[in-house]
């Protein structure tokens, strides 16, 4: 391991690989990340993973055309492909006029950025998602865009182009305190050793309050449960010529997506627990919640 680097990226989930991937893009070579153990050992590896262009504003809709699009080089690199379900489709679905009035706004904001949506009726929401009912139903956003990826391997293909482009990558490592000197430099302790560095990144996902600590900052975050479920194979499913689109569900707050010949179902919970507000135990890593 180097002992030191311009920047060091603490956490190697989504947030800490794309940094890291992006910093090399920009022409940022002198960069590192340290990871405490396997690469995507907190959340990312068990997330949905759904891709969408929607965003409540354009710099959200600018953030998430500029991931589909990378995602789908990633996807098209023959050294190492990813695994994405491209343009499945999605549909947001609606239940009144306003959130009708609301889809139109936004077809037109995002049209302005380059980024096609569509607004449909009830009726065509049903006809392209079989398991759909139209009662009680106005209407829906078509992203024609959305999909899924492969969370676990989006991570190492970042972090496999970071290398190339001449980053470090460090695993098992996991970062122990961190100093800062007189001239604002870092010095990162580790178990395998120190590193100095001009610029440190927090990308530890559920411990970014542990990094925190160790730089005497209190971050305003708080981990959230949340939980999704998988069916059995669906009939309707396994038996259609296409892939389902994606659901989302503003009336009833869900999502859900195709899995194998299933669905993955996940609900914004109303009543959210937090988690690991206490302190987390130092072993909770690839792990799930009870
Ligand atoms: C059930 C579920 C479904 C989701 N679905 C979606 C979805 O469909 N679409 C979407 O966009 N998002 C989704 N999310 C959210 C998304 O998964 C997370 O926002 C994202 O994965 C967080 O990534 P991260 O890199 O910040 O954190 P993490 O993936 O947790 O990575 C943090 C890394 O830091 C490392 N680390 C921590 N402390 C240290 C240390 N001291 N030293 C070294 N390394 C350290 C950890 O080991 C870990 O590997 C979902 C989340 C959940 C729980």
């Amino acid at each position: 391991m180097k002992d030191q680097a311009r920047v060091v990226v603490i956490g190697g989930g989504i947030a800490g690989c794309s940094a890291l991937y992006h910093l090399t893009r920009e022409g940022w070579s002198d960069v590192m990340l340290i990871e405490r153990d396997e690469l995507t050992s907190g959340t990312t590896w068990h997330s949905a993973a759904q891709v969408t262009n929607f965003g409540m504003n354009q710099t959200m809709i600018g953030l998430k055309s500029h991931s589909i699009a990378l995602y789908k080089e990633l996807r098209d690199d023959p050294d190492y492909p990813v695994g994405y379900n491209y343009a499945d489709g999605g549909i947001r679905l609606a239940n009144t006029p306003e959130q009708m009035d609301g889809y139109r706004h936004f077809t037109s904001v995002a049209a302005g950025m380059g980024v096609g949506f569509e607004v449909i009726d009830a009726a065509e929401c049903a006809r392209r998602h079989p398991l759909i009912s139209a009662d009680n139903l106005l209407g829906g956003l078509w992203d024609p865009h959305d999909g899924h990826i492969d969370p676990a391997q989006l991570c190492q293909a970042l972090a496999r182009r970071a290398r190339l482009a001449g980053a470090e990558v460090n695993r098992h490592t996991p970062v122990t305190g961190l100093t800062q000197q007189a001239d604002h430099t870092w010095t990162v302790h580790t178990e395998k050793g120190d590193v100095r560095a001009e610029i440190v990144v927090n990308a530890g996902g559920y411990r970014c309050n542990e990094i925190g600590a160790m730089m005497g900052i209190s971050h305003p975050v708080a981990s959230m449960e949340h939980q999704y479920f998988l069916t059995e194979d669906i009939p309707a499913i396994t038996e259609a010529s296409h892939r389902m689109p994606l659901l989302r569900c503003p009336i009833s707050d869900y999502y859900c997506r195709q899995e194998k010949g299933g669905l993955l179902l996940g609900f914004y919970e109303q009543d959210c627990r937090t988690w690991g507000l206490d302190g987390i135990d130092p072993h909770f890593s690839n792990a799930l919640c009870p």
